[in-house]
């Protein structure tokens, strides 16, 4: 659900997609800070019981520690097998608390509330969960369908800017694999984005998400199609990884999908033009466009091999066609494997 105010109506809707006998409301210090009360007062108002769970703001504490330490204070908490999770905050916390309802006391339902324009565009939805681990990015999780995702728009309101432009990564990616019309409306849209018009941010999070919904709802555990929405992550999250979380997710992915995108056209999978436009479209939104000039390509590869798409040595992407399209190849797959030497070769020309 995507509107204005729907913090409000929490209780209600609760009641109707994920009624339990206590809610624990996930969020992390930041969002406790901004909006922890104000969900806590909603829900014991309706005569609720609900507890609020915290964990420090950050990418580099999505980790199996801070999910035992949430897991040991619900059960602290006495939290049964009749609770229910509330992730409150953005992908980090609807990651790692969603990977806390997967598993704890074998798995209890939860909603989605999310507060960054990137999480309501693409991370709380589709039942992706977990959390970070040494060897790569979200590589410990499973995959648990949250029973409602509320994405009130209000909350952006005090959402900085870099993370405005971070969620505007994920938009530009559900168009460039599937909506062209959702790339001209994003463009036409982007002075008042920017400004974080609120209106012109809710059209944006409406039609963006009916991309991943309508994605994810034909192929939930990622058998086939769903595999497109990794386009931009497979550099990306080796981008992420070797800086060492200096960059916000969405400007790693925005760095990753012009990078795949001179790879789509090097190896004859898109026409050229392709990265260019992509280039053009996340410039408009203040993102980076190419790879730091201290990370080198051959890391980068090496760090790809270990990314969970890949099997044995070999390197796969998920690669458009052009703008709007990802084609299926002819071994009727959604990705296509690329020898290691195009895409360094890729990678040194996205600099
Ligand atoms: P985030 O959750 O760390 O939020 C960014 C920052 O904004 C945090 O410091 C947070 O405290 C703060 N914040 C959140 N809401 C706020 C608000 N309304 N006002 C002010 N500050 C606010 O990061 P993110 O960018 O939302 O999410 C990135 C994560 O999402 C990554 O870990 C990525 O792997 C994950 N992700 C998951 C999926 C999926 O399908 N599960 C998809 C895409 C991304």
């Amino acid at each position: 659900m995507v509107g204005r105010g729907l913090l409000a109506e929490l209780p209600r809707l609760l009641a109707e997609r994920c009624p339990a006998h206590a809610y624990a409301v996930v969020a992390d210090s930041r969002v406790a800070e901004l909006y922890g009360a104000r969900v806590l007062a909603t829900l014991r108002e309706a005569g609720l019981v609900a507890g609020l769970f915290t964990f420090p703001a950050g990418e580099w504490n999505k980790t199996r520690e801070s999910w035992a330490e949430l897991t040991d204070a619900l059960l602290r908490a006495r939290v049964g097998r009749d609770g229910a999770v509330l992730a409150l905050g953005g992908g980090v916390t609807g990651d790692l608390a969603g990977f806390v309802a997967a598993t704890y006391l074998r798995g209890v339902p939860w909603a989605q509330l999310p507060t960054t324009l990137l999480a309501m565009i693409d991370a709380s939805i589709g039942g992706k969960t977990g959390v970070d681990v040494p060897a790569g990015k979200n590589l410990v999780g499973a995959f648990h369908q949250p029973r409602l995702v509320l994405a009130d728009i209000e909350t952006l309101a005090t959402l900085p800017r870099p993370h405005v432009a971070a969620g505007m990564a994920e938009a530009v990616k559900h168009a460039v694999v599937a909506d062209a019309g959702l790339l001209d409306a994003v463009l036409s849209d982007s002075a008042a984005i920017r400004a974080k018009d609120l209106e012109a941010l809710e059209r944006t999070v409406a039609r963006a998400s009916a991309v991943k919904e309508q994605v994810v709802a034909a192929d939930p555990l990622e058998a086939g199609r769903r595999q497109v929405l990794n386009f931009g992550h497979t550099v990306g999250h080796a981008v992420e990884v070797r800086t060492g979380f200096a960059l916000l997710h969405g400007e790693a992915i925005a760095i990753g999908m012009v990078a795949e995108s001179l790879l789509a056209e090097s190896i004859g999978v898109a026409e050229r033009g392709l990265a260019a436009a992509v280039r053009a479209a996340l410039e408009r939104f203040d993102l980076p466009v190419s790879i730091p000039e201290d990370v080198a390509s051959e890391d980068l590869v090496e760090l790809m091999r270990v990314d969970k798409k890949t099997r044995a040595a070999s390197l796969r992407f998920a690669l458009p066609s052009a703008l709007g399209a990802v084609r299926q190849h002819e071994d009727g797959a959604w990705t296509v494997e690329v020898d290691t030497a195009a895409v360094k070769l890729a990678l040194d020309s996205c600099r």
